[in-house]
């Protein structure tokens, strides 16, 4: 069996979000269990890549696109730390730039470039799986949506898989933008996610709950009726972490390496990061961290809804994010006005990340909607206990502190109304557990138990396109 997942995100080597973890972590994995898999990603300038290591595969491969005989040029690599083939599409024109998307973060779909540069990774894609003798085309989200249309429009005889990481990003463009690219014959606005719900041969989402929650309207973001008309070819599979990257026990990014055993080693991570934001430690005060996108998404609004609440409360917290500009500027604000309280980076950046994932004590995720959410697992796995709606993953991975006997055995604190009092109910709640240094411990110590790791999903994922290829 041969598998070829085409995507526009690739940690470490192109990563904006959670897509990009995926695509590394799942491709690793199952490439452990001996499945023979690659990644096609496009060349884009910004690569985090060594080029010495990429070598050439086949120059002016031809492809009708945009009207014209155009051609690209395919490039190989590993994926860095594994032996997973990465394939590079190099296209003079629509992988320039600077970033993964052309004009921001957070697109999906909509612009003309951005049309010319997924599209045209979506039509490729098939060129260079079929090249390569591939059985299944694995699509991921709205940037490679099409594919599975295209493949049957076509009479391919490769099979796909869509996996959809976030409902609320489709892809969405002109019927006549499509049709002079990829040649077809739409006579309304083309939606990449649709077509691709509607036509792959298998599609998956990234959690058990959330594939039932996307179902129903509320959660379905116009597309539920879609989706419940292929409900019996949609399944839902969660995403694991990539324990070696995220791996408090060989953390380089850490100030110290810890381990359950060794828990009180997390202390000096929490010291050098409260010396770092706030100047001095002050081991004794909860320090609540987010990683987060600035997205409506995330649960900001409640945040922002809890502030001047939170900051009357004994507790320190910390926030990395990048996004909206008024979720930005409300928290550059707050930090301004609550230095020795409240500390803030706005942008991305992968060393904090750790630091704060390794240093805080409690990690707030209050989500909206949460497709898996890859935030609470990787918090977990560093003994900083969740405290999250239960939405979507966060339902699958983080389990309630008490269990109804009253005994420790859960994982997190959680709320499930999407409502700022409740919220601050429930970071209240967990401030009242941390007082309690044995019972925290204990909960830290389930955290960091759970087996947050791709193998079990990797099979799951090894079944399905078993079962595709009946
Ligand atoms: P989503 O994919 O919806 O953004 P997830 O929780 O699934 O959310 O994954 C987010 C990933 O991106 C995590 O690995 C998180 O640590 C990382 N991340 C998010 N924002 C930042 C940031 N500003 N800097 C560094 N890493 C970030």
């Amino acid at each position: 069996m041969k598998v070829f997942l085409t995507a526009s995100e690739a940690a470490p080597v192109a990563k904006v979000g959670g897509l990009a973890d995926v695509v590394s972590a799942l491709p690793k994995a199952l490439n452990l269990l001996g499945v023979d898999v690659s990644i096609i990603l496009p060349f884009y300038k910004c690569l985090n890549l060594d080029r010495r290591k990429v070598k050439p595969i086949k120059m002016d491969i031809p492809l009708l696109f945009d009207q014209n005989e155009q051609s690209f040029n395919l490039w190989k690599t590993q994926l860095p730390g594994s032996r997973v083939p990465l394939f590079l599409l190099e296209h003079g024109e629509y992988c320039t730039g600077k970033g993964v998307y052309v004009e921001s973060d957070a697109s999906s779909g909509g612009s003309e470039k951005e049309a010319c540069r997924f599209l045209f990774l979506s039509a490729a894609s098939i060129k260079v799986a079929e090249m390569m003798g591939a059985d299944v085309l694995h699509c991921q989200d709205w940037h490679t949506a099409i594919t599975p249309f295209l493949v049957r429009e076509r009479e391919k005889s490769l099979k796909t898989l869509l996996t959809i990481h976030n409902l609320a990003y489709q892809g969405i463009y002109p019927h006549e933008t499509v049709n002079r690219l990829l040649g077809t014959n739409f006579s309304e606005e083309v939606n990449c996610l649709r077509l691709g719900i509607m036509n792959a041969d298998f599609i998956n989402t990234v959690s058990p709950s959330y594939a039932e929650e996307i179902l129903t309207p509320g959660f379905g973001e116009g597309l539920d009726s879609s989706l419940q008309e292929r409900k019996s070819h949609l399944t839902g599979i969660l995403n694991g972490i990539d324990i070696e990257t995220w791996n408090p026990e060989s953390d380089a990014f850490l100030k110290k390496d810890y381990s359950l055993s060794k828990l009180q080693m997390k202390e000096v991570n929490k010291d050098f990061l409260q010396k770092k934001c706030f100047g001095e430690k002050n081991l004794t005060t909860p320090v609540l961290g987010i990683v987060s996108r600035l997205a409506e998404q995330k649960g900001i609004d409640l945040i922002k809804d809890i502030f001047p609440e939170l900051m009357s409360r004994n507790l320190q917290f910390i926030l990395l994010g990048s996004g909206s500009a008024d979720y930005e500027n409300f928290f550059k604000e707050k930090a301004e006005q609550f230095p020795g309280k409240f500390w803030a980076k706005i942008g991305f950046d992968e060393k904090l990340a750790h630091q704060i994932y390794g240093g805080a004590d409690i990690f707030l995720m209050p989500s909206r909607f949460e497709p898996c959410g890859l935030g609470q697992q990787i918090a977990m796995r560093y003994g900083t206990v969740p405290a999250a709606r239960a939405v979507g993953g966060i339902r699958n991975t983080v389990f309630p502190v008490e269990n109804n006997k009253g005994n420790v055995e859960g994982t997190g604190f959680l709320f499930s109304e999407y409502r700022a009092e409740d919220l601050l109910k429930t970071i209240d709640e967990a401030l009242k557990f941390y007082s309690q240094k044995e019972i925290w411990k204990q909960i830290q110590t389930n955290c960091m138990r759970q087996d947050l790791s791709w193998e079990k999903s990797a099979k799951k994922y090894l079944s399905l396109y078993q079962k595709i290829l009946g």
